[in-house]
């Protein structure tokens, strides 16, 4: 038995973007790629927050990995409602985290309607701080107090996960160590031939090994200009030449950068990610 057959045993219809007529192909849905304040920034009036692209209208970071056995969820940042709903995406079956900061947490209430559907609480797959400090933001969740009315409040349950690779929705998924800054440490996440790997600015020579032979690598890449816990284009433009990947596309995008403009400047087999971007995934 697998680790997790009970859950992926239960799962239903991936989402209503399915045509039944059409074999599946699974798939990565990017449904937000800006950085943590989102772009258009409130109070800004810059050429790429006035801009016409809608490609430069950038919600906050995460991505639906749609599998056979369901949806997974990488991050659950504030935006997630309006994402769901644009993308339409009806059920989230998992969730990974890759670190606990708020633009990629403070989502995840927006959950709360799936343990309906799915006839069990979400599986949360993540490291023992980003628990800790879902347990203290939604301590609502964790209160022994009966619940008023069902749904009143999120039921969610917790997958540990280490460095090792664990399976979930019937994939196996390969943690990816890297740093954030000084202090911070953070996962990345290879599923397959995929990769995903936001808010880094080093990858250890390790986590780099995990990576090669990735067809598709998605990077953290902010601004031109450095900073001190994300990549710049440059030391993005330089892990993507270290590890080959087919295809490469960056993330986390702030509001420095001009998408059509960017776009054109970037090597070859190199992409700005944008919100929904749909990538077919590679067996
Ligand atoms: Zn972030
Ligand atoms: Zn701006
Ligand atoms: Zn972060």
């Amino acid at each position: 038995m697998t680790l997790h057959e009970n859950r992926t045993g239960t799962a239903t219809t991936p989402d209503q973007t399915n045509d039944p007529t059409q074999p599946f192909q699974p798939e990565v849905i990017f449904l937000g790629t800006g950085t943590s304040v989102g772009v258009p920034s409130l109070g800004c009036h810059c050429d790429v927050c006035t801009s016409d692209d809608p490609r430069n209208n950038r919600t906050r970071c995460a991505i639906v990995v749609r599998l056979p056995a369901g949806n997974l969820l990488i991050d659950t940042p504030p935006d997630l409602r309006s994402q769901l709903l644009r993308e339409k995406i009806s059920l989230v079956h998992a969730v990974l985290f890759t670190h606990e900061h708020v633009d990629h947490l403070y989502g995840l209430d927006d959950l709360r309607l799936f343990p309906f559907q799915l006839g069990h609480a979400i599986p949360l797959y993540c490291e023992p701080d980003v628990e800790d400090r879902i347990r203290r933001v939604y301590d609502y969740a964790f209160t022994n107090r009966t619940q008023t009315h069902p749904g009143s409040r999120p039921q969610l349950c917790f997958e540990r996960i280490t460095h090792d690779p664990f399976e979930v929705l019937g994939v196996e998924a390969t943690p990816i160590p890297m740093r954030h800054g000084p202090h911070f440490d953070v996962l990345g996440f290879r599923i397959g031939n995929f990769a995903y790997c936001t808010d880094t600015n080093y990858i250890p020579p390790d986590s780099i090994e995990r990576l090669r032979g990735v067809d598709t690598l998605v990077i953290d890449a902010l601004r031109y200009k450095s900073h001190p816990t994300h990549f710049s284009v440059d030391e993005a433009l330089e892990v993507i030449r270290e590890v080959k990947p087919r295809s490469a596309f960056l993330t986390h995008i702030c509001h420095d950068l001009d998408h059509g403009v960017v776009e054109q400047q970037l090597p070859d087999g190199v992409h700005l990610a944008y919100d929904g971007l749909r990538l077919p995934l590679s067996q």
